[in-house]
């Protein structure tokens, strides 16, 4: 079809990751599931209660807190095809066909229904946004909301999922009825998210008996990149030891008691200017 010529097939992905994968946000999950998952599974279930189908849903918050994560995670619990996009993306790589290009994404995602439609960045998109005031900024926004507003939403098969740090630079446009009209606050993770984020990503790891509550406690402000991160910095600590004394050994608590001293918390800015 047409959209081959610009758009490669291997933007689609098919994820395999569900919410089992992603660590706490549980009142998250739970919303993601009645506003995206249950419609998308019943639709007319859904439809006799009177209850809308289809529609973009917004979700906003620090850096490294899973916004991506949960969207990927979504379309596997959909068993849909997902398409991670972000409007820096879009406008940097095709600049002055950025509309064109966002049209074949759509196009592209009605290929291969069921498709769910991450766009990241949204803000970037934001009028108040000074840099975003010239011409390809504006353009692309009315393409966007000629896309969402040609979603069949009595009979969607393409849902789209918007991502931001800055929900305050998003355009207002964006947020009207049948647009992203849902907002979500993906917050950083309280202690026991953070508990079961540490053990998400040290599953399969050669550990010892961790004491997973004494590493979480000091994480406060920790997004899930960080711990991500500490997981990591704890594990190449062993390997270098494993590796100056040829002993194995598996990593400790004191392994990511460490890691914390080098790893420091990212949402503390965002926290900060977003009050
Ligand atoms: P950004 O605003 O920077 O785009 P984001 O909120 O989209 O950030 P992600 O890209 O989803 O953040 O998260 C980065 C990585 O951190 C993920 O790939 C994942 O490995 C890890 N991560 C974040 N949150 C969680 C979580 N709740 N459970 C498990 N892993 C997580």
């Amino acid at each position: 079809g047409d959209h081959e010529d610009f758009m490669p097939e291997d933007i689609v992905e098919r994820p395999k990751i569900t919410f089992q994968q992603v660590g706490g946000l549980e009142a998250v999950k739970d919303q993601i599931k009645m506003n995206i998952v249950y419609p998308f599974q019943q639709p007319a279930l859904f439809k006799s209660f009177g209850k809308k189908v289809g529609g973009g849903l917004l979700m906003y918050g620090p850096p490294g807190c899973g916004k991506t994560y949960l969207a990927r995670a979504t379309a596997g619990e959909c068993q849909a095809h997902f398409i991670s996009i972000s409007i820096h993306d879009v406008l940097d790589m095709y600049i002055g066909n950025s509309e064109k290009n966002l049209h074949n994404i759509f196009e592209l995602a009605r290929h291969h229904t069921p498709t769910i439609i991450f766009i990241d960045e949204l803000d970037a998109l934001g009028a108040s946004r000074q840099q975003m005031l010239h011409h390809h900024g504006r353009m692309l926004t009315n393409q966007l909301l000629t896309e969402l507003d040609g979603i069949d939403s009595n009979n969607s098969e393409v849902l789209v999922l918007g991502a931001t740090n800055s929900p305050w630079f998003v355009d207002a446009s964006l947020r009207r009825p049948g647009r992203f009209d849902r907002i979500l606050f993906v917050p950083p993770p309280d202690l026991e998210a953070r508990i079961e984020i540490l053990q998400l990503h040290l599953l399969g790891k050669p550990i010892d008996a961790i004491d997973y509550a004494r590493v979480a406690r000091p994480m406060e402000r920790y997004s899930g990149a960080d711990i991500q991160a500490v997981c990591s910095i704890a594990a190449e600590r062993v390997i270098t030891q494993v590796m100056k004394s040829g002993k194995m050994r598996p990593i400790r608590t004191e392994d990511l008691l460490e890691a914390l001293k080098v790893c420091k918390p990212s949402t503390l800015e965002w926290l900060a200017t977003a009050k």
